[in-house]
């Protein structure tokens, strides 16, 4: 049995990996020239930046063991992530996650979190519709003004309302009622704590999945964008752009399924469905001159931004890797109004937003300027997206074409998640036997 996997990013190439050992046999498709997907490190010059934060951590200790036992060389570090906070003109670095950060705002908005926060826990609620209901009735009218409204609203292309609660779950982890009193009466308090320490490979997160894909390479075909895929009786016939055609028996695509959906004739599955919806993400690198460094957060991993600069999040590489020359690297969400600036228009508003919050001194510090736009970053879970997966997983899986990955199953979830999934679809469909079903 040959299987054709759709997409050379984490999922693709720890599916090979995994294949590979039971001694099956897989060809990979890749649409770019590079493997990795959203886990690529990008050169610049002398420059290494990744697209956005790629810390390695995991509530599964399997998973860190699986990390550590890689032959890579990591820096260790101790999370510093901070959101960036004004008023009256002056700004406030306020620890991260938010709720335990409450300590570093000014008394004013410190009171008005704990006020709504006291008011809405004393409803006792415990059930919320989607991320709106979620915001405004369980952390308050304090916490949804000063960050969690207008920071989703910014990174989100969709209404909070049409987000479901399983975005909560998977990925908000709320603080303690305990924790947050404490940090609003001062103390410092860590939240979030399997991400308070994590690992990065020296050499960028691209030696990671590099190294996943060490033995395999030869079975992995880049600069081939999947366009078709025929039935041929019992077998798939894959047609790339580039003229390649290859007949496999089975197919995972961890392509993003909206673009799956557009390749596949199957008159059960219709093209486009209103609960898939996902953001898209323009990442603008900045590279300063030797001897320049950054300003406001350059201790700081990554940092959160509310307000009206463009971005919604700042990567500092060099706190990732001491082998890296300081860049940074700003994330933007493709929607309202960004979405038609050009190119230029946004790397030129990045660099306006980065000066008056002053994490650059001066335009002169710059050195170099690169931005990529990248589909497909976010898979929102909304509310209903769940009965529409199942159900085009169900139909697909008849014709023998399995989804996995965040963008290929529309799971929101990072590279930890990843390797889970890979593991109990490799226990499913292998060890239990159902894909030669
Ligand atoms: C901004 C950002 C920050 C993140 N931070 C972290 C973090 O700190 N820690 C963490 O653990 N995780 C993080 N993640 C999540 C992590 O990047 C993903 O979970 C993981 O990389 C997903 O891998 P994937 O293979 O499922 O998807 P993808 O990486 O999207 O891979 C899909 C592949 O399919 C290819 N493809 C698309 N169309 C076609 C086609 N027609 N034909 C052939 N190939 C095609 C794509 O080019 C891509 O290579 C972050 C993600 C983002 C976007």
């Amino acid at each position: 049995m040959k299987i054709g996997i759709l997409g050379a990013g984490l999922t693709g190439l720890e599916l090979g990996r995994c294949l590979r050992r039971r001694g099956i046999d897989f060809v990979i498709f890749e649409k770019e020239a590079q493997i990795g997907g959203l886990a690529r490190t990008i050169k610049t010059g002398d420059y290494y930046w990744d697209l956005g934060v790629h810390a390695m951590y995991s509530k599964d200790k399997n998973i860190t063991d699986h990390y550590l036992s890689l032959p890579l060389k990591y820096q260790h570090s101790r999370r510093d992530v901070r959101i960036y906070h004004t008023e009256n003109n002056k700004f406030y670095l306020v620890d991260y996650p938010f709720e335990e950060g409450v300590r570093d705002l000014p008394l004013n908005h410190r009171m008005e979190c704990v006020h709504g926060y006291i008011k809405t826990r004393m409803k006792g609620r415990k059930d919320f519709a989607h991320l709106k209901d979620w915001i405004d009735n369980c952390l308050g009218y304090g916490i949804a003004k000063h960050f969690m409204t207008p920071y989703n609203n910014k990174i989100w292309n969709c209404d909070l309302e049409y987000i479901s609660m399983d975005l909560v779950s998977a990925k908000i982890t709320p603080a303690p009622v305990k924790d947050f009193l404490l940090a609003a009466l001062g103390k410092k308090v860590v939240g979030r704590r399997y991400q308070a320490k994590f690992i990065y490979p020296l050499d960028g997160i691209q030696a990671f999945v590099d190294e996943t894909a060490r033995s395999f390479l030869n079975q992995i075909r880049c600069d081939s964008a999947v366009v078709e895929l025929e039935k041929a009786e019992e077998k798939w016939r894959i047609v790339c752009e580039n003229g390649q055609v290859e007949e496999v028996d089975r197919i995972v695509s961890t392509m993003p399924l909206v673009e799956l959906l557009k390749i596949i004739e199957n008159p059960a599955v219709e093209r486009e469905y209103d609960v898939l919806k996902w953001n898209d993400t323009h990442f603008v690198m900045i590279g300063l001159k030797e001897g320049c460094a950054f300003n406001v957060m350059r201790q700081c991993h990554w940092g959160f931004f509310k307000e009206d600069e463009i971005f919604y999040r700042i990567t500092m590489m060099r706190n990732f890797s001491e082998k890296f020359l300081p860049a940074m690297v700003a994330e933007i969400t493709n929607k309202g109004h960004y979405t038609s600036l050009n190119e230029e228009d946004i790397k030129a508003r990045v660099i306006e937003d980065l000066l008056r919050c002053r994490i650059i001194e001066k335009e002169d510090d710059i050195a170099a300027v690169e931005l990529r736009f990248v589909p497909h970053t976010y898979p929102i879970p909304t509310v209903g997206v769940q009965k529409v997966k199942n159900a085009l997983t169900d139909i697909l899986q008849q014709e023998h074409i399995y989804l996995l990955g965040r963008n290929g199953h529309w799971d929101y979830i990072n590279m930890d998640g990843v390797l889970q999934k890979v593991k109990a679809f490799m226990r499913t469909q292998f060890e239990e036997g159902r894909m030669l079903e």
